[in-house]
């Protein structure tokens, strides 16, 4: 871990510190702990391949992997096998490895870590199916489906089976505990511990909004760490959102072991968005680039696009029920004052009337037009004097 990753480690620990004092969420709270608790029991990273001798599909199924085993110059198409289902089968992992001819750095693409998000899937096939192995110097592999369950329902959520049907989200329980209370944090473990952490010099974990709330094209990024930094600016997408977020999110897991990371979002849940996709794949190639992975030019950066840098997303809250209509839209600039939605209830009267607190620009907005008071109906992207990470968005 380079000193300057290190730094901002620390920073992101305090600011980690700071949310608890302010008043977190409980379940925040708990999460932290648990990822401190899996710090103590750790295993060292898992050292090569393991073939269980299954094939699915004409994939053969692995439960570890060292790259450095697989043939160079071609792309491998695994699955690796995840925990168990309540009836005892497994949850299998799409693994795609595009091993470059040459060797070089390593180089990870997750995606599906939440359940509705398709434009994440669909970056990542589309980076995987633009390599050709034979003219790479590294590798890079993508992940595509991490939370099965969640994938077959189109929904963010792992269903756990625990007391009826608990909706866990998977992106707060990283790195994962192999022994974990829940088959979200075990799936989590052998997944961070066998696959993703040994083969990875640098990971992207792609994300999209959530079903009911859209967002514009961004990347969360902690922009104080210079080979994040590096990466992030080589993504020809209009606003970054510059934040280290939560404890238990797969990017920060990353982070936490050394490997510089960040988390792509690329507009609404469930539907492909294939042109913000263009410009995730355009600036995912630059980064491969960047790392000496592929040759060639760079594309498009952040420098073509008049890239905001925004540090704190602040969230509008519904205060009543009823039925919202927006006044903005996503990239939309706002003013202090300014009105964003208007709220009616049934007889149409008006019950509620949304202004934005801060200069900034329109990140993200719910696309479900009923709200339940304390729900956001928009985050206002925007740059706050002295950071303090109490206003996050929930990626
Ligand atoms: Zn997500």
């Amino acid at each position: 871990m380079s000193n300057n990753l290190k730094d901002g480690l620390d920073r992101r620990d305090f600011i980690i510190a700071s949310i608890a004092t302010v008043g977190a969420p409980a379940a925040l709270a708990a999460n932290a702990g648990a990822a401190n608790a899996q710090d103590a029991a750790t295993p060292s990273p898992v050292s090569g391949t393991a073939y269980t001798g299954d094939v699915i599909h004409g994939k053969k199924v692995i439960s570890a992997l060292d790259i450095n085993d697989l043939e160079p110059g071609r792309k491998h198409l695994l699955y690796f096998k995840g925990v168990q289902m309540p009836t005892g089968q497994h949850w299998y992992v799409s693994v795609i490895v595009a091993k470059g001819a040459r060797p070089g750095k390593r180089a990870v693409l997750v995606s599906g870590v939440h359940g509705d998000e398709m434009s994440s899937v669909h970056t990542v096939q589309t980076v995987i199916n633009q390599l050709d192995p034979a003219e790479m110097s590294g590798t890079v592999m993508a992940v595509t489906d991490v939370s099965g369950p969640a994938m077959e329902a189109m929904q963010r959520r792992w269903p756990n089976s625990g007391r009826g049907i608990d909706l866990i989200d998977m992106n707060r329980v990283w790195p994962g505990n192999e022994n974990g209370a829940t088959a979200t944090s075990r799936h989590a473990g052998l997944l961070f511990n066998r696959l993703l952490r040994p083969n990875a010099d640098v990971a992207i974990d792609f994300h999209t909004g959530t079903t009911g709330f859209d967002v514009s094209a961004f990347n969360i990024a902690s922009m104080d760490v210079p080979e994040i930094k590096a990466m992030v600016e080589l993504y020809p997408i209009g606003q970054i959102f510059d934040n280290h977020t939560y404890p238990g999110v797969l990017h920060n897991a990353f982070i936490d072991a050394g490997i510089p990371s960040f988390c792509p979002e690329i507009g609404a849940a469930r539907v492909l968005d294939l042109e913000m996709i263009s410009l995730f794949v355009e600036g995912t190639m630059n980064v491969l680039k960047h790392h000496g992975i592929l040759a060639g030019p760079m594309g498009r950066t952040s420098k073509d696009v008049g890239v905001f840098v925004g540090n704190s997303a602040v969230p509008i809250l519904a205060t009543e029920g009823g039925f919202v209509e927006q006044l903005v839209k996503l990239n939309d600039k706002v003013e202090p004052g300014q009105k964003v939605a208007i709220q009616r209830n049934s007889f149409g009267e008006v019950v509620a009337e949304y202004t934005s607190s801060v200069a900034g620009q329109v990140a993200g907005l719910r696309s479900d037009v009923t709200s339940e008071p304390g729900i956001p109906l928009a985050f206002i992207l925007y740059h706050k004097a002295a950071p303090d990470g109490a206003e996050s968005y929930p990626e």
